[in-house]
């Protein structure tokens, strides 16, 4: 079979191989994956069987069901005050992931580029790749880049830039985008004329009490955002794969099309229990922010003790996004040793494009007391190390 000659573009996903390996041996502590332990809250599961034994197991229209549009328009304007028509300005997807292939299909042509802010999670570079476009990188981690950030973006800008990403709180380094580095990346898109993918599915597990704040709220930036969302993280539905999109209509018009061509819709009994989720799941939603903010403080404080590795409490998300630099070794090195030496399985930074070495990501994706003897492995690994 002669197949496209994009698939040589597109990067190995190193997350996948490091979980495909850790496969391979028992008693594994598996802290690769964004998929978070916790259950879908009782009742939103109980809206999806019911959706099903009632019969709710056709198509929906493309864009999705009329009634979960409209919860997903109320949430938007509850937490950020911003008005979306549910009829034409908001589609449900197949995941955020869905929504962010979607976009990228509708508005990038061959050669066009999209700037990534970066240490970013894989799939962005290959989704632009997948659209034969090209990613361009700038570093946005720590107080240093975010200083820079206005500056190192315009930098990055050229005729064929289309569109540009941000991931705020982010994976993999649980940073969150100060408002003034927001309003620096709204100046350049207004003045730039650049679309600006807002990747916000990690918007209610925030830390220390932080409100979301999000660019489509800043002056001009309806106009030129696609607000990316996901009940996946929110409400620990990963597996039900509702996602969604908010953007003005021209585009979701072209999105909606689309995803009749790719998938014609999400299926209906997710959608039924997602619109569940919105409407009454305020209170799940802040246990399992609780969860985090909890499981992410005992590992960044474990983390902190070990000689040689340092880690900020994140702002947000679930990961820990720690420093190796200290032990001078490569992230992909530490990561198959650890897990050949002490089955721990985390990600090396690497995995997260240039900016990611000297780094692994740490998802607190399992419950605390398997965090805790993971903490016990990595401080013996990484004293066998500084031994040598
Ligand atoms: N964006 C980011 C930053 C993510 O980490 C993920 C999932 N790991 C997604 C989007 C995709 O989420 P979904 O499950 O809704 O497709």
């Amino acid at each position: 079979m002669r197949l496209s000659r994009m698939l040589g573009e597109i990067e190995p996903q190193i997350v996948r191989q490091l979980f495909m390996k850790a496969k391979e041996y028992a008693g594994v502590i598996d802290l690769t994956l964004g998929d978070p332990d916790l259950p879908t809250p009782a009742d939103v599961s109980r809206a999806g069987c019911e959706a099903i034994l009632q019969g709710k197991t056709k198509y929906t229209a493309n864009a999705g069901l009329p009634e979960l549009r409209e919860a997903i328009a109320e949430d938007i304007k509850r937490r950020l005050g911003l008005s979306y028509d549910p009829q034409s300005e908001i589609i449900v997807t197949v995941g955020a992931m869905g929504a962010l292939y979607l976009a990228t299909l509708c508005l990038f042509d061959p050669g066009d580029e999209m700037i990534i802010l970066a240490p970013h999670w894989p799939n962005y570079t290959n989704m632009v790749k997948m659209c034969r476009a090209t990613p361009v990188f700038v570093n946005c981690y720590g107080a240093e880049n975010i200083a820079a950030l206005r500056e190192n973006v315009l930098a990055a800008v050229t005729p064929r830039t289309k569109a540009l990403i941000l991931n705020s709180p982010s994976n993999p380094t649980g940073q969150v985008l100060p408002a003034e580095a927001l309003a620096g990346l709204a100046e350049i898109a207004i003045t730039r004329d650049l679309t600006v993918y807002s990747d916000e599915v990690y918007h209610s597990i925030l830390f220390g009490g932080r409100a979301h704040e999000s660019i489509a709220a800043l002056p001009g930036m309806q106009a030129r955002t696609i607000l990316i969302d996901s009940l996946s993280k929110r409400f620990s539905m990963t597996g039900w794969r509702i996602g969604c999109a908010a953007a003005p209509g021209s585009l979701i018009a072209q999105m909606t099309q689309m995803q009749e061509h790719i998938v014609a819709c999400a299926p209906m009994f997710c959608q039924i229990a997602a619109a569940e989720a919105l409407r009454h799941g305020r209170s799940a939603e802040k246990e399992i922010n609780g969860a985090f903010e909890s499981r992410c403080t005992v590992m960044a404080e474990g983390i902190n003790q070990i000689e040689g590795l340092r880690c900020r409490m994140p702002e947000g998300a679930f990961y820990l996004f720690v420093d190796i630099r200290a032990l001078g070794i490569p992230s992909i090195d530490f990561a198959f040793r650890l897990l050949d030496a002490e089955r721990v399985a985390l990600v090396p930074g690497v995995a997260f494009g240039p900016y990611g070495e000297g780094y692994v990501r740490i998802a607190c994706t399992v419950p605390e007391d398997a965090l805790r003897a993971g903490l016990d492995r990595i401080a013996r690994f990484v004293g066998t190390l500084s031994a040598r």
